[in-house]
Formats: C-alpha cells, sequence, structure tokens
C-alpha cells in the first residue's frame, strides 16, 4: 500500500479504540480527504469495560509509569467537555471523592458531608477525604465513546466494521464479519448470504493499533493481559445526586466485609463490586452477568440507607479488567513496523482514554510521541 495514502486500522471500539481514532482524525499529519481510518469491533462501541466502567476521573492518583499520561488525560478531558457541552453530551462533572467506613452500631458518628444524602449519616464511623473537585471527577464512557465516534466520523474518512479479527500480520489483519448491518459494502462487494459473513477476509493497512482491552494477546500472544470480571449495578434513586464519589468499607454482623464503590451520577447511582475468575470469552457480547452478584452489590447498599432499599436495581452489568500481568501499568507502544499496541489499562482506561488516543496519533503520524512520557509503558515490558 503507497504509505502516502494511509489507511489506519484500529481494532477494538472501545474508549481507547475510540480515542485513537478521534486523535488521528485530529491530526495535522492526518490528510482528510487522502487518509482513511478503519476501525474493527467485534461486539459494538463500548461493549466492553468502556461502556460499563464507572467513569471515575483521577488527576493524582497514578504511579510513576502513568503520572505524565494521567495528567494529559485529564486536562483533554476537561478540554473535549468544554469543546463539545462534556456535562450535556456525557454527564462530564467534577466530584468531591471520599473514603467512608461504615459500622451499623456506631457510636460516636462521623461528620458526612450533607450531600451525600445516600449513606445514613448515624452509621458513619470514618469519613476521609480522597479527592476534590479539582482533581477527580466523571464520564458516562459509554455516552462519551459513541459521543467521540460521531465527532470523529464528521471529519474523516472513518468506516466501522463489525466484524472479529483473527489475525494481524504487517500491514494486514485477517477478519470474519459478523454482521452486515454496520457495515457499507461497495455497489459490487455486496455481502450476499450468511455463508459469506462468515468467510474470513482480510484489509490492506499502512498502520494497525491494537487496542482489544483484555483479549490483546488472541491477537498478539506475547504480550501477558488478563482479564478480571467486575460486576456492577445501577441504581435509581428519588432524588438529583451531587457530584460524589465514595469508597467504602462495611462489616457486616457475621463479620464479613464488603467494599462497593459509589459514584453518584445526576440521575442515577453506579455501584460496583469485587473481581471473580469467571474466563474471558471469545466476544464481549458474551460475557456473562450473574444475578446473584447483582443481587449481592444490592443487598450491601441496602444496608447504607432506606432510599436503597426502596428501590430496585436498574441495570445489571458485568465486564473484564484488562490487566498486565508483568508491570500492572499498560502497554503503548510499537511491536513492528506497521503494528502498534494500546491496552491493559487497568482500573484507568476511562482517565487514561483520550490521552491515550493522542500519544498513539503522535506515534503514528509523527514517529514520536510529544505531549507525554510513556518509556515505561513500552510494550517489551510486558512480554
Ligand atoms: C467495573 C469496572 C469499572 C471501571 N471503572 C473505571 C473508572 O471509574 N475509571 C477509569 O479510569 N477506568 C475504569 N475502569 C477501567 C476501564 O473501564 C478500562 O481500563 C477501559 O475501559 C479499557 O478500555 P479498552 O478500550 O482498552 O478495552 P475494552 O473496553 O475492553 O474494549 C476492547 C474492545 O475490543 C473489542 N475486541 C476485542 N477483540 C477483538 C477482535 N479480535 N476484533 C474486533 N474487536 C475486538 C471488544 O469487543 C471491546 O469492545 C473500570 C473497569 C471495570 C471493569
Amino acid at each position: 500500500m503507497n504509505r502516502g495514502n494511509r489507511n489506519i486500522v484500529i481494532i477494538g471500539g472501545g474508549i481507547t479504540g475510540v480515542c485513537c481514532a478521534y486523535y488521528i482524525a485530529n491530526h495535522e499529519k492526518f490528510n482528510r480527504s487522502r487518509d482513511s481510518i478503519t476501525l474493527f469491533e467485534s461486539s459494538g462501541i463500548a461493549s466492553a469495560a468502556s461502556g460499563k466502567a464507572s467513569g471515575f476521573l483521577s488527576l493524582e492518583w497514578h504511579g510513576p509509569a502513568t503520572s505524565s499520561l494521567a495528567k494529559l488525560s485529564y486536562n483533554l478531558h476537561r478540554e473535549l467537555a468544554e469543546k463539545y457541552d462534556g456535562a450535556k453530551q456525557w454527564g462530564y462533572r467534577a466530584l468531591d471523592t471520599w473514603s467512608v467506613k461504615i459500622d451499623e452500631h456506631c457510636k460516636e458518628p462521623d461528620h458526612l458531608p450533607e450531600s451525600i444524602e445516600w449513606i445514613d449519616s448515624n452509621i458513619v464511623e470514618k469519613v476521609t477525604r480522597l479527592g476534590t473537585k479539582k482533581d477527580t471527577g466523571q464520564v458516562h464512557p459509554y455516552k462519551f465513546c459513541h459521543f467521540l465516534v460521531k465527532e470523529t466520523s464528521k471529519i474523516a474518512d472513518f468506516t466501522i466494521i463489525k466484524g472479529h479479527v483473527t489475525n494481524v500480520e504487517e500491514n494486514e489483519v485477517e477478519y470474519r464479519l459478523l454482521e452486515e448491518e454496520p457495515y457499507e459494502p461497495d455497489e459490487d462487494d455486496e455481502i450476499s448470504d450468511e455463508a459469506e459473513l462468515h468467510t474470513l477476509h482480510s484489509m490492506e493497512a499502512t498502520d494497525v493499533i491494537v487496542a482489544t482491552g483484555p483479549w490483546t494477546p488472541r491477537l498478539l500472544p506475547e504480550l501477558r493481559i488478563s482479564g478480571a470480571r467486575i460486576h456492577s449495578i445501577l441504581v435509581d434513586l428519588p432524588f438529583k445526586l451531587s457530584g460524589n464519589a465514595a469508597f467504602t468499607e462495611i462489616t457486616f454482623e457475621d463479620g464479613t466485609t464488603a467494599a462497593p464503590e459509589f459514584y453518584a451520577r445526576e440521575d442515577e447511582m453506579y455501584i460496583c463490586g469485587e473481581f471473580d475468575d469467571e474466563p474471558l470469552p471469545e466476544l464481549s457480547s458474551e460475557t456473562k452477568v450473574n444475578d446473584e452478584k447483582c443481587k449481592w452489590i444490592k443487598s450491601c447498599a441496602d444496608h447504607y440507607h432506606e432510599c436503597f432499599r426502596q428501590s430496585d436495581i436498574k441495570l445489571r452489568q458485568a465486564c473484564y479488567l484488562p490487566i498486565s500481568n508483568t508491570t500492572g501499568a499498560p502497554m503503548l507502544g510499537k511491536m513492528t513496523d506497521s503494528v502498534y499496541v494500546a491496552a491493559a489499562h487497568g482500573c484507568w482506561g476511562i482517565t487514561l482514554g483520550p490521552g491515550t488516543g493522542k500519544v498513539m496519533a503522535e506515534l503514528v503520524l509523527d514517529g514520536e510521541v510529544k505531549s507525554a512520557s510513556i518509556d515505561l509503558l513500552d510494550p517489551k515490558y510486558c512480554m
């Protein structure tokens, strides 16, 4: 393929892949009249962790490997929100963040901020501030990803293929189509029958970015990344929720403990539980949701306030955290001349999404990263 006429292929339509597409489309060296971006997604944009995460953003809580990227990304989240009215479009807002220890037999309750109406102040043993509206915030990650897809489509030749990539080679990917619908074939390239949908296709690419979260080793087996399933629920509460997140701890009568995390969105409460060892399925759409685990999260929340006891679960969901088994940090960088990886963002992929997109765009189009220091995130540390 002529390198002056780029087709940049991105595999994975989570926040990482979508942010890569957006920042590539906005890069000065991306020629909008000549170059194209093709994104492969096997289950739907933000169908995995990127649509089911709480969407918490933190400026400060990052180690030396990611602190520069986190700073860049946190500021880009703010910039995007200012540019596109993120508050309205994807629920962007600043948060106060707390650690709250619950004791249902508490004798001298600690002072709970009045804006946290969803914890009974009599059972609060200890409250510690972890973050302020200056350094913690939130987005609705599903809405954020879908918004960026729309914006990218407006400015670039950007095609999304609902297909499962099965192999990545130098300047080429092989894939199976999963659905005709989002695919817009040329007249003479029509998908005629079911058999055709399952045929192996290939596409040439000047550059390939693998952004497949926990599924990355299935395409790049040398990378040591795994996935840990986590359940979460959404609950409607009978009042508007102020911007607070709470990392909590509770000990029950029988001595068992739980640490549910609460993220108050304006119109719903997101609560997530703990991870388990359910193996990663082939496709994100095949992720199993265990009803009992969701009920357990709700039963924990019921201890916190009457408002939970009077509400039902609105949505039960599960998704996989992408974890690097070697460094615990994301890996961003070049694998071969034309293949790049951006994966293993752990519990910070939403915070780090725009920064990741920006540095990957620089790596692909400038050949070097200028906006943040990502030296310690080189994929060689994750093999
Ligand atoms: C419960 C939970 C809560 C979280 N909360 C937060 C939070 O509050 N703040 C924060 O910063 N981070 C949070 N995270 C972490 C964050 O969600 C992830 O790090 C981030 O979403 C990873 O994004 P990704 O795009 O790299 O991967 P994913 O979101 O996993 O997306 C990968 C995509 O690739 C597709 N794919 C895989 N293989 C193929 C293939 N072969 N062909 C085509 N497509 C393929 C999948 O279908 C999927 O859509 C949370 C994670 C979990 C699990």
